[in-house]
């Protein structure tokens, strides 16, 4: 445990737009270093806390993110569980709900608050709003309840004016300062004068087991997203992709899919072939309900797993996860169905 009774808190910065600045000749926005972004919030100062950084070298564009990269962060956060009361993970938007989403399953038996936030606009503009996410993410990853417990004992998306879960968020705005949203799960704080928990919605690991990292993806995974007119061949060319073992199948609605001879004849025979397919809507709020319609009932009959609902963000990570574990496609889609860490409703 961290010996002084000031909080301590690690911030890893990976980069995005929070510590970017422009570039003289391009003029477009580019990663920079962790000292150019806390020199523009002296504020963090006011705070009573202890805090260390880390930063990815060299901070990037989180377009650029893979799995080697989360890695790279639960790895540091195993290496650094110890000493620290919270972790504060400076992220760019664009794919920030999917490392959310496969921090959540790599670090297993996580009681310590993993906060991740950036911004839309950079640090150094006068309208920032990274200033505001970065002190009250450090305010969040230092809060206790009653009892002296972490208040967050989970991966979290801070961002604007709210705390979400971060295996069920998802990025829902290019430009609002509201970026994140968890459509299928309340938010765990709201942010406005006071920052208020929704305690009963903040996620407790069953486990009182040591922090567990398990920090192999396994790639070969991939979306496929229905569309009216996809052709036969495209589908049958996107289900015999040499080497995959997971697909995200997004659906229509209720998780419906096209029922004609052929379209269930390619799903049937993947399925088949060992290829575990997670039925997802392509909706953004609501979930998997294959006993409504028999276009969604013949998709299970097939042998495709129902993703309720999980968001794309958490289902791709999940499959990454579990086949990275080495687990075979029968234990894969036993887990599917469990509920692992918060991300689903079952
Ligand atoms: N392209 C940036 C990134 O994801 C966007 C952002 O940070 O808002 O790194």
């Amino acid at each position: 445990m961290p010996s002084s009774s000031r909080p301590k808190i690690l911030i890893i910065y990976t980069g995005g737009t929070i510590g970017m600045i422009e570039n003289p000749v391009t003029h477009t926005l580019q990663p920079f270093d962790f000292s150019h972004l806390i020199d523009n919030v002296p504020k963090v100062k006011k705070l009573a806390y202890d805090i260390e950084h880390l930063q990815f070298d060299p901070p990037i564009d989180s377009s650029n993110m893979n799995p080697t990269h989360w890695a790279e962060i639960a790895l540091a956060i195993e290496k650094h569980y110890d000493a620290f009361d919270g972790f504060v993970v400076l992220h760019g938007t664009d794919t920030m709900a999917f490392t959310a989403s496969a921090l959540s399953f790599m670090l297993e038996n996580l009681h310590k608050p993993v906060i991740i936030t950036g911004s839309q606009l950079p640090i150094g503009e006068v309208r920032t709003d990274g200033e505001e996410n970065l002190i009250t993410a450090l305010q969040v990853a230092a809060a206790v309840d009653a009892h002296g417990q972490a208040m967050v004992q989970e991966v979290a998306i801070l961002f604007e004016n709210y705390l979400w879960r971060g295996n069920r968020s998802t990025k829902m705005s290019a430009d609002n300062f509201n970026a994140f949203r968890s459509n299928n799960y309340p938010e765990l704080a709201r942010i406005g004068l006071d920052i208020t928990f929704n305690t009963g919605a903040l996620y407790r690991s069953p486990s009182r087991r040591p922090l567990k990292v398990r920090p192999v993806m396994d790639l070969n995974v991939m979306f496929l997203e229905l569309h009216p007119g996809m052709t036969d061949t495209t589908l049958r060319h996107l289900l015999s992709t040499p080497g995959i073992k997971g697909i995200v199948l997004k659906t229509y609605g209720a998780g419906n899919a096209p029922t004609d001879a052929t379209f269930m004849r390619l799903i049937c025979e993947a399925v088949q072939r060992g290829v575990v397919i997670l039925n997802v809507t392509q909706c953004v709020n609501g979930g998997v309900d294959n006993t409504l319609y028999e276009t969604g009932n013949s998709l299970a009959e097939a042998g495709v797993i129902s993703g309720h609902d999980i968001t794309s963000e958490a289902a791709v990570t999940k499959l990454m996860y579990l086949f990275g574990m080495g687990l075979a496609p029968d234990a894969v889609k036993h887990y599917l169905e469990c509920d692992l860490c918060g991300e689903v409703t079952l």
